[in-house]
């Protein structure tokens, strides 16, 4: 039966109809409420949620959210910093209590991961990295087809790896010399400005100049994904993986960047992980609308018991 898969962002929250086999069958968005308080977001996700079934019968709804998420209760523990008042929200009762259906919630570059891992680029492997680089860093681990959250919520944040040499931003968590702070979108477009003297570039400026022949834009899109492939090959090692996704709007603009993170990345892994493939991610924009509804596969009966997913 089909379920429904919400993407909670910070500026648009998108939502899909998602079918068994992981196809999305309607979408739905809104504009995200940015009042300061996670409470009115919420309602907007209610009210979204409301919108959906009276067009479609839902069987579960999975929400992918900012932050370090308590799945067990579905509450943000703490808050990125994309989304002010979102610290401290409860996701899974207002629905829960509106709709009526089991629910599920979970960070939501872990779901992109999940749905990379069941639909995407993931698939056939059972031990996956999945990494996102845009406007910021984050990533996931998937093994056997289930995301792995370890102690604290936080395995595969990635973003504040210890890379060599800061960049020209610092980190999102203020540190300077972290992955986030080198191969985000804003610091590849930080250090080209730092190193070409122009001001207030952005990213797809400089994949732009890289197209139209600019050595210098192509040379710091492939330092920073140099950086990423050194720094995903050492924990690729530690964990010992057999895929890394690499996703994002960074990822998008293509060999660029992934050619320098492919061999830097084979470059710094160890003999027996040489032939671990580091892929593109296949979903795009998708993937956390098919990965919270992954949240919710395999929904047992009507008392709202979550199985292990299909
Ligand atoms: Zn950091």
């Amino acid at each position: 039966m089909n379920r429904l898969g919400v993407d909670i962002g910070g500026t648009k929250i998108a939502a899909g109809v998602v079918d068994d086999a992981g196809r999305i069958l309607a979408r739905f968005r809104r504009e995200t409420p940015r009042t300061g308080r996670g409470s009115d977001v919420m309602a907007e996700v209610v009210d979204l949620i409301g919108e959906v079934s009276t067009r479609y019968a839902l069987a579960a709804i999975g929400l992918g959210a900012k932050g370090v998420i308590d799945t067990v209760n579905g509450i943000v523990l703490q808050d990125g910093d994309t989304l002010p008042g979102w610290g401290g929200t409860d996701v899974a009762g207002p629905v829960r209590a509106a709709h009526g259906l089991p629910v599920a919630v979970d960070n939501d570059v872990r779901v992109t991961a999940l749905g990379e891992a069941r639909h995407g680029a993931g698939v056939g492997f059972d031990r996956l990295l999945v990494a996102s680089i845009g406007t910021g860093v984050g990533g996931g681990l998937v093994f056997d087809g289930e995301i792995a959250h370890g102690a604290h919520g936080t395995a595969g944040e990635i973003a504040h790896l210890l890379v060599p040499g800061p960049g020209a931003l610092p980190c999102g968590c203020g540190r300077w010399d972290h992955l986030e702070a080198v191969a985000a979108g804003p610091a590849i477009a930080a250090e080209y400005s730092r190193r070409s003297g122009r001001r207030d570039v952005r990213l797809t400026e400089v994949a732009d100049l890289m197209h139209g022949g600019d050595e210098l834009a192509r040379e710091t899109i492939a330092d920073a994904g140099r950086v990423l492939g050194a720094a995903l090959a050492g924990l690729a090692t530690a964990i010992d993986v057999d895929a890394v996704v690499v996703g994002g709007g960074v990822a998008q603009i293509g060999d660029a960047f992934l050619g320098p993170t492919r061999s830097a990345f084979l470059d710094a892994v160890l003999e027996p992980l040489e032939r671990v493939p580091v892929v593109v991610a296949a979903l795009g924009n998708d993937a956390p609308i098919v990965g919270a509804a992954e949240l919710v596969a395999g929904i047992r009966d009507e008392t709202g018991v979550i199985g292990q997913g299909a």
